[in-house]
């Protein structure tokens, strides 16, 4: 099948609610391009420069969401034109994304990575991270930066139950969270869900979905 019919497959299995992130990593702006011609406006990457190279050649209208881990030295780099950062995980990385985002004059979209997963190497925040960060006193002085949701990625396993178990985990986490509004949080994303588990993801109450290779073929 072709990108253009993986993509309308794709959308049209989605309910209402769901967004659909096309995660484009190591892709060429050709296929992107296929993707962008039948419809699709955001797209995900999980490389600053890759990402910046594709803003750079590809039409305005698009919306960029960076998936990956973000390192804070490069952050200026799409601080001109993120349209929302998937991977935050850390005080630190905030307060740059909010600097970068000032001297942008832009109010910058991130989701908050929860680590979910068994495996030790994925990023993220636990519990305990997430409500001392959400407490602290120098993020609510953030005006640069809105945090509107959180982010996971479950572990790599064949075991539907225990990936179930992973993403109502996040879900469990973010009902929670939004009865902690505070000024620059505007709790109302629940990023979770990939090519092999979107459709769990969203039984288990997703509102976006990243999926790459089921659209574009295999990296
Ligand atoms: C690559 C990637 C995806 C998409 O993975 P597919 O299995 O190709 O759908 C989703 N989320 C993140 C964070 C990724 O790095």
């Amino acid at each position: 099948m072709s990108i253009k019919q993986n993509l309308l497959q794709i959308k049209s299995s989605l309910p209402e609610q769901v967004t659909l992130v096309a995660v484009s990593k190591t892709k060429p702006i050709s296929d992107l391009m296929e993707a962008y011609e039948a419809g699709q406006r955001i797209f995900g990457e999980n490389k600053i420069q890759e990402m910046t190279e594709k803003w750079e050649a590809m039409p305005k209208d698009i919306q960029w969401h960076m998936i990956g881990h973000v390192q804070t030295n490069k952050v200026k780099f799409m601080a001109p034109f993120v349209s929302l950062i998937h991977g935050v995980d850390s005080l630190k990385l905030l307060e740059e994304i909010n600097k970068q985002a000032l001297k942008n004059n832009r109010v910058i979209d991130c989701l908050l990575q929860i680590h979910i997963a068994e495996e030790e190497t994925k990023f993220g925040l636990d519990k305990e991270e997430l409500l001392t960060l959400l407490d602290s006193k120098s993020l609510s002085e953030m005006k640069n930066i809105r945090i509107v949701g959180l982010m996971g990625m479950a572990t790599f396993t064949d075991d539907q139950n225990q990936i179930k178990k992973e993403f109502t985990y996040l879900k469990s986490i973010f009902d929670k969270m939004k009865s902690l509004q505070t000024e620059n949080h505007e709790l109302k994303t629940i990023s979770m869900g990939m090519s092999g588990d979107y459709q769990l993801a969203i039984e288990c109450g997703s509102t976006m979905v990243r999926i790459g290779s089921s659209i574009f073929g295999g990296r």
